[in-house]
């Protein structure tokens, strides 16, 4: 699943699009994308793209007269000027001559078509993005007071802190050596701090190698990303942790995979 990197790799993508408008639209079984409450997507034609926003994992197309939010889900893609597949669920033809393809096989996307007044829940409900100012040492620890989940998926929590999924937890978790399964409460102050600096380090790095991809995620281009080259825990369970050489461990946290080293991740 494209996480904040990916997202923000795509964003940087299709820059290029903005100021041209949109001349054509064509839209095939939209069903489980669209949101039932969403507007005809057909308004988008003759609309100006004037901006793209990104929070989280959830990106904005600022129109003259509507905005669009659009989430990846699992396997969702946008490509400029890319090839037309059998999954390929929206294609946006700008005046310019640029083309803007979204492709998604397993339709577990989302998208919404609203006034530009409109305010989506989905967005306004998210906690800070973890690139932004107000995503803090101090904000993750006043916030985390009262839960005794663990941190792993206190973080994976959208409310919380925006952004994060599977892989970047458990990276950030190592790289700041806290163990996953510590309730969130436990952390120090300090804790907090190396956590919220780790996150956004190993975000950065990402961005700068334009995410990672395992299987769907590509880029704008259709490129890959590099940063599965960097990954220190994820996916490499029974290999030797690169600190200490204590084997990495593989658990299961709310169905999802943690991978941690127990000699440098203290419960
Ligand atoms: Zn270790």
């Amino acid at each position: 699943m494209p996480e904040l990197p990916e997202v923000e790799s795509i964003r940087l993508g299709l820059v290029d699009l903005i100021g041209n408008e949109i001349n054509q639209v064509r839209a095939y079984k939209t069903d489980s994308l669209l949101d039932p409450n969403s507007l005809d997507l057909s308004l988008l034609k003759k609309q100006t793209l004037r901006e793209i926003l990104r929070h989280g994992k959830y990106l904005q197309f600022i129109l003259d007269d509507y905005k669009f939010l659009l989430h990846l889900g699992m396997s969702g893609v946008l490509r400029v000027n890319g090839e037309i597949e059998k999954h390929s669920h929206l294609i946006l033809d700008f005046k310019s001559g640029g083309q803007l393809i979204y492709t998604d096989p397993r339709r577990f996307g989302y998208w919404n078509l609203m006034p530009m007044e409109h305010k989506f829940p989905r967005w306004e409900n998210l906690g800070p993005d973890v690139l932004a100012r107000n995503f803090s040492g101090k904000y993750l620890y006043g916030k985390s007071r009262r839960s005794a989940v663990h941190i792993k998926g206190w973080i994976l929590n959208q409310r919380n802190v925006a952004g994060v999924g599977n892989i970047y937890a458990s990276e950030a978790l190592f790289a700041a050596s806290i163990n996953p399964l510590r309730p969130a409460n436990s952390l120090s102050e300090a804790e907090s701090r190396a956590l919220v600096r780790e996150l956004r380090r190993i975000m950065r790095k990402s961005i700068e190698n334009r995410g990672t991809t395992f299987s769907d995620y590509r880029l704008s281009d259709g490129k890959s990303g590099g940063f599965q080259n960097f990954l220190q825990v994820f996916q490499k369970e029974d290999l030797p942790c690169p600190k200490c050489e204590n084997i990495i461990t593989k658990i299961n946290q709310n169905g999802r995979s943690t991978f941690y080293c127990a000699q440098c991740q203290k419960e």
